[in-house]
């Protein structure tokens, strides 16, 4: 990509993702799980772009939603009903009836409670909900603890033995079809065997259930695998697809796996523009080089909110001097980079945020008032607007009537 030519033509700051890349990325995992019937279901909350899910959908591949608004984003582009999956640990009433009457695969359940929600509602339509239970199989994911997900003291999911009570339920209620079977241990995994073992353990309660005649026909092992932001290794695919396929040795189900961030991760890269530069007053020893630019914390919150590394190119040369790089937003956790070693810049110089595509426009917000960001794609050499820049009129829109 050509991102100097891509700012002057869009404007900044602005996400720009390769829509080539998500596809490698996605024949790379799929390729793994040749051995048996899989279905990628990618998770939309990494990056829910309209043209994004368009073009993953494309591919073939189904979606993990955790909201009805994402369902609605993956339906209006272009997937199938019988490939999305609806997870979360709080489904409102009517996002439940809504997915229902919409018959998407199945809803994953995360409490007992859930469970008797979803069976009294699809009794109300003259449904039977197809779901599976999202099992909590108290595996460390040695992961940053705010996206570890599959240990007790997480909210997510249920225990072994309660998931096992709740399917016994499910397999005898006339409204309830227990499909699937589901875990998600953390994000950003690039050691890989804390899957395997979770599969390991799920697998042992998904013989038990078919031992009982409860016919289910999806193992979902969630999302989880990790990406390069910094010098992390690229993690295991064979080694991870191997070990799942070899703890269901045996067992008729379809595998499905929900890359959000492998898939889209380092396809995006966020492009802002330096204002200006600065140095505080301090004494030598303590004396802090900042560079400002015009995207922020609300464009792009992942170093503010997990301390997540992004490598940031200034696109051109000379003697490097660390920096901190941060937006216009007023808190000091506004900062997209700690310490990088930049050169000398000056107003109107273009940085370049890498592996920017998850977590990056989905996670946007509006403080400060600041219209998000425009997003554009890259397709076989081509760049296309996906998003509008925001303007000062969208952000009043529901307000303005008001005063
Ligand atoms: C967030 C999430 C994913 C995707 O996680 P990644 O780390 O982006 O792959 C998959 N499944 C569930 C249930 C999730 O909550």
């Amino acid at each position: 990509m050509d991102y100097l030519l891509l700012a002057k033509k869009y404007g900044t700051p602005l996400y720009a993702y390769d829509f080539d890349y998500i596809e490698n990325q996605y024949n790379k995992l799929k390729k793994e799980f040749n051995a048996r019937k899989s279905l990628i279901a990618y998770a939309v909350k990494a990056n829910s772009n309209l043209s994004v899910l368009k073009h993953i959908a494309a591919q073939g591949a189904g979606f993990d939603c955790v909201s009805i608004g994402e369902i609605k984003r993956a339906l209006m582009a272009g997937a199938q009903n019988y490939k999305i999956i609806y997870s979360g640990v709080g489904k409102s009433d009517e996002e439940i009836e809504q997915a229902l009457n919409l018959d998407i695969l199945m809803l994953n359940l995360e409490s007992e409670e859930e469970m008797k929600r979803v069976e009294s509602i699809a009794e109300k339509l003259g449904k039977t909900a197809r779901i599976s239970v999202r099992v909590n199989p108290n595996v460390d994911p040695k992961t940053h603890p705010y996206i570890s997900t599959g240990l007790s003291e997480n909210k997510f999911g249920v225990s072994i033995d309660k998931a096992r009570k709740m399917y016994l339920y499910a397999h005898k209620s006339e409204f309830l079809d227990p499909v699937g079977i589901h875990f998600h241990i953390g994000s950003q995994l690039t050691d890989l065997s804390p899957v395997v073992e979770a599969s390991n353990i799920v697998s042992k309660l998904l013989r038990e259930l078919k031992a009982l005649e409860i016919d289910i026909k999806f193992f979902d092992v969630g999302g989880g695998v990790g990406i390069r932001y910094d010098q992390e290794n690229d993690p295991d695919l064979y080694a991870y697809a191997q070990g799942i396929l070899s703890a269901l040795k045996g067992m008729d189900v379809t595998i499905i796996c929900e890359p959000g961030r492998f898939l889209v991760g380092n396809c995006g890269v966020f492009i802002t523009k330096v204002l200006y530069e600065k140095t505080n007053d301090a004494k030598p020893e303590s004396r802090k080089r900042f560079v400002i630019v015009d995207g922020a914390m609300n464009d792009l919150i992942r170093p503010s909110l997990y301390e997540a590394y992004h490598e940031i190119d200034a696109l051109k040369e000379g003697e490097s001097e660390l920096c901190d790089v941060v937006g216009p937003v007023c808190e000091s956790g506004d900062f997209l980079g700690k310490n990088i070693s930049l050169p000398e810049l000056s107003s109107g110089d273009i940085l370049v945020v890498k592996s920017a595509g998850a977590y990056g426009f989905s996670m946007s917000s509006n403080y400060n008032s600041r219209p998000r960001a425009a997003e554009i794609e890259v397709k076989g050499g081509k760049d296309r607007l996906i998003r509008k820049r925001e303007n000062f009129e969208d952000l009043i829109q529901n307000e303005k009537e008001f005063i």
